[in-house]
């Protein structure tokens, strides 16, 4: 049976501690008041001493509670810490009274506060395209909280949750400056109402670049630490596709990156980070983190974590998070199609406080010595060829199905998705049994909504955006369908046979990475020869399916040949541009 609990405080502490040798005050009542503050500091390491005590939260003790029946003495020593400790009421009881003597009060069941914003964007500085506000989908108040794991875990642990704004978009052309103002405007002013935080979590990609802002993340940390201050811990997720530069490392104290591409673990990092925060505030840590970049730069498809060298590496993460004094460790592939400085890999490893950084760097060195190393090993997990021999190989293939990632023209690396290059190719291999899904052109399918299904037409699709590498490609089709039950779209899109290719023409710039997404538009993958995606390497949920997968290295603003891209701003030298380079860390 629980009897109850007994709180002692002493935040007091605090505010004595703070009115010492400057005061201007007699002397004798300056000597009173120290010998109050050794009188207590003397009692609460006793009682600490006596009681074996370990640090916990509030609700920790709670919960401990519940489950065992027993009474635990807890006393505060920072707001939402207590040293806890199972004892009798009888031995809590003289406790109780001598230090309420002294002046102490009764807690005020401070809950530990963390304030949560994000802006998520994977910026294609090659894409001619500028992404705005109206292309991002935000979320606001209980639209943060309500779902996610990270989110429920803190409710489950007594967090008081602040959100403010998330703003995410998928990727594209860098983000106008418009837009990220805004959103960076929006959530400093939540921050400034928000009153007294412990801690921030960020939910970030890390590839973010804007229009006119060399390093719009940094700008953005920064400007958050003039609100909170340096002390407050700021915690930050991201995917292992940013580009991270020093300085915005420097403003966080904790952070951890996908360990997994494709992504399967986007949640769990989040969740992963808000667990090192919450750790962190309770056991009083001031994490610092151990950045370094390597002058790699690669496309994803080169950084495939169940493929080695890639595996190995991540493989070691979880043991350098292991070790004494380190809470996490991360590795960035970067993103290759933005075209800035920090552009390219890097490693963190976040020490708990700064008595470990050193081990965090020489495990940071370490790693990054590794990869360099192995940087010529850094190759694509799947066949890829030219579009012309991807088609052939696929035809010629005793496999029932062949996917074909159009990887130039990769929506999901912000690319334009609009690229007609695989359609030409295929409708002149005359191809008998093809999906293409899709490309994203609005405007031909308003003409298909307008012919309506079973009409037959002639329509210019595509090579809208993609004006470089692409061009309006002139077809005549049936229309064979208009779903329009797509999950995110909020117009139908058009399903047109051309000869032999089943062509998905897209309303929304979205790519097909799961088999779900092929069946909302009606269409059974495998129940075709050729399956055209536009991706990089195929996502999870295809490969679980695909029978088999080739690369198309096909033109287009995600380019997997990065020497065949103008670079203006990236560092230099940098593998492989500089293929004759040499580097360490040291
Ligand atoms: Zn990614």
């Amino acid at each position: 049976m629980i009897l109850g609990r007994v709180w002692i405080f002493s935040e007091r502490l605090a505010e004595l501690q703070d009115t010492k040798a400057n005061s201007t005050e007699t002397y004798m009542a300056e000597k009173n008041r120290i010998r109050f503050i050794m009188t207590f500091l003397w009692v609460r390491n006793k009682i600490t001493q006596f009681f074996d005590m370990v640090p916990c939260s509030p609700s920790r003790l709670k919960t401990f509670e519940n489950e065992t029946n027993h009474l635990y003495l807890g006393i505060t020593i920072k707001s939402g810490i207590v040293m806890k400790r199972k004892c009798n009421i009888w031995l809590i009881f003289p406790f109780v009274v001598s230090l309420m003597a002294l002046g102490c009060k009764p807690e005020s069941n401070t809950e530990i506060r963390i304030i949560v914003a994000g802006i998520r964007h994977e910026s294609n500085s090659f894409m001619p395209y500028l992404t705005t506000a109206d292309d991002f989908i935000l979320l606001r108040d209980s639209a943060i909280t309500m779902d996610p794991p990270w989110a429920r875990f803190l409710i489950d642990e007594g967090v008081e949750i602040i959100p403010t704004l998330i703003a995410g978009s998928g990727p594209s052309g860098i983000v106008s400056k418009a837009a990220y103002e805004s959103f960076r405007d929006e959530i400093l002013e939540a921050f400034r109402n928000a009153g007294p935080v412990d801690g921030v979590f960020l939910d970030m990609h890390g590839a973010l670049h804007v229009e006119e802002y060399p390093d719009a993340q940094l700008d953005f940390i920064q400007e958050i630490r003039k609100i909170v201050g340096k002390e407050i811990l700021v915690a930050a997720s991201f995917d292992l596709h940013g580009n991270i530069s020093p300085g915005f490392m420097e403003g966080l104290n904790i952070i951890s990156a996908y360990r997994t591409a494709p992504h399967v673990d986007g949640e769990e990092t989040q969740l992963r980070t808000v667990k090192l925060l919450l750790e962190a505030l309770r056991k009083n840590y001031q994490p610092v983190v151990a950045h370094l970049n390597i002058p790699i730069l690669i496309p994803g498809e080169k950084g495939v974590t169940s493929a080695e060298p890639v595996k190995s590496f991540y493989k070691r993460l979880p043991v350098i998070s292991g070790m004494e004094g380190i809470l996490d460790a991360s590795i960035f592939i970067g993103m290759p199609w933005t075209d800035v400085y920090r552009a390219g890999m890097s490693v963190q490893v976040v020490a708990q406080d700064k008595e470990y950084l050193s081990l965090a760097r020489q495990q940071a060195e370490s790693l990054a010595n590794d990869i360099w190393d192995q940087r010529g090993n850094l190759q694509f997990d799947v066949k890829a060829a030219s579009i012309d021999d991807a088609i052939e190989m696929a035809m010629a293939s005793k496999d029932s199905t062949v996917f074909i990632t159009d990887s130039g023209d990769n929506i999901t690396a912000g690319a334009a998705g609009d690229g007609t290059l695989v359609l030409e190719r295929l409708l002149e291999h005359q191809v008998s049994d093809a999906v293409l899904a899709g490309i994203y052109d609005p405007e031909a399918v308003d003409q298909c909504i307008k012919a309506g299904e079973g009409a037959r037409l002639q329509v210019a699709v595509g090579g809208k955006i993609d004006y470089v590498y692409s061009r309006p490609l002139s077809i005549t089709g049936t229309v064979a369908s208009l779903p329009a039950q797509v999950p995110g779209s909020e117009t139908p899109d058009a399903v047109l046979e051309v000869d032999g290719v089943t062509l998905v023409l897209l309303s929304d710039h979205r790519a097909f990475t799961h088999p779900d997404h092929f069946q909302a538009v009606g269409i059974d993958p495998l129940a075709h020869k050729i399956v055209v995606v536009k991706e990089g390497y195929l996502f999870q949920g295809l490969r679980d399916i695909a029978p088999r997968a080739i690369m198309a290295l096909t033109p287009g603003f995600a380019n997997q040949t990065l020497e065949n891209l103008e670079y203006h701003q990236v560092r230099r030298p940098i593998f492989p541009l500089d293929p004759d380079m040499t580097w360490s860390v040291n």
